[in-house]
């Protein structure tokens, strides 16, 4: 048993009151590599953000729990060498699927869980959500929570369609569940390529595909449901399209990738949306350095040459988000 405490992190618990009062959001970016972790730490030692860097079933597939978990260890020492006396890092479960996976988190030092029983029936979610928060809380965890259903494929989560989450349900969701934080479903979607062509409409300036807009009528509802509760935004990328181009440019194949606009969610983050999870427009900053650094360097073959302007990118990415769309800066 090794608490989250021992090494150095924090619970979701204060971050988020202080995020909802103050009308930004926390950055939950996904890492599953060094580079991404030593991106994510810089960027937010830089803005002096708080940050919640969050761990997939993917991730742990990947690249092993138990090394994700002492590379989170590793990244409040790493703040700290960088200069930020007091981090405020998270280390949190993306996705998890069942009671089992949350308890062996909770018991390895991770400080922050999220239970997805939004594929249940109602009841049973509520069961099982309440059953991780018993344990939990315990240990002094933070629980996220999901209702409704989010389109889009991330790592082993996905689905067809999505299903707006129903605010007439909230209130006795999170009283019942006890849960900390809900994830809601307002129209964001898993992944690169979030709408169809259908779905989108065309911009005529540029050709490129507009996305459907959030449904803000619904978080609005939400919020009216439960005033000053910490809601969470999945599949939240807004999918750059200076990535997508360059990619494309240096002979990848991402045609109609589309994400979030980031208007959209700076509008999200001043209410009570207090956490907005970031994955792909990491891959494709990652990816889209690599692309070009191989496609100027054909003669480059230490890896080392490649993934420090892949970390530069990423690291640019992240600083943007935290400045320009979440606000999370200045709040260490
Ligand atoms: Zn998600």
């Amino acid at each position: 048993m090794t608490s989250y405490k021992e090494l150095g992190l924090v619970n979701t618990r204060e971050m988020f009151a202080k995020a909802v009062a103050g009308g930004y959001a926390i950055p939950a970016f996904n890492f599953n590599t060094m580079e991404q972790m030593q991106a994510i730490v810089q960027a937010a030692v830089e803005c002096k953000s708080p940050v919640i860097m969050q761990v997939s079933k993917g991730a742990r597939a990947y690249a092993n729990g138990t090394i994700l978990r002492y590379m989170a260890q590793g990244a409040v020492e790493y703040a700290k060498e960088l200069g930020c006396e007091n981090p405020q890092i998270v280390l949190h479960l993306d996705h998890g699927d069942s009671f089992e996976i949350c308890k062996e988190c909770i018991d390895n030092g991770f400080s922050s869980v999220m239970i997805d029983g939004s594929h249940l029936p109602y009841e049973e979610n509520i069961a099982l959500t309440k059953k991780v928060v018993d344990y939990a809380h315990a240990h002094d965890v933070t629980v996220e929570a999901e209702l409704g259903v989010l389109a889009g494929v991330e790592d082993e989560v996905s689905s067809a369609v999505s299903h707006y989450t129903k605010p007439e349900e909230v209130v006795d969701f999170s009283t019942r569940s006890g849960c900390d934080s809900l994830a809601i479903s307002i129209g964001t979607s898993h992944g690169a390529y979030k709408f169809t062509r259908e779905q989108c409409t065309l911009d005529p300036q540029t050709g490129k595909l507009v996305p459907p807009p959030l449904a803000f009528d619904i978080l609005a509802e939400i919020e009216k449901q439960l005033p000053g509760f910490p809601i969470v935004l999945h599949g939240s990328s807004s999918v750059p399209q200076d990535e997508v181009d360059t990619i494309n440019k240096f002979g990848g194949q991402l045609p109609d990738a589309v994400g979030i606009p980031e208007e959209q969610l700076r509008k999200a983050s001043e209410s009570a949306v207090c956490k907005i999870n970031i994955d792909s427009d990491s891959r494709l900053a990652m990816t889209a350095a690599i692309r070009k650094h191989f496609a100027e360097n054909p003669g480059h073959f230490d890896p080392r040459q490649y993934l420090k302007p892949a970390r530069e990118n990423m690291k640019k990415m992240y600083i943007h988000k935290i400045m320009n769309v979440l606000g999370s800066n200045d709040k260490l």
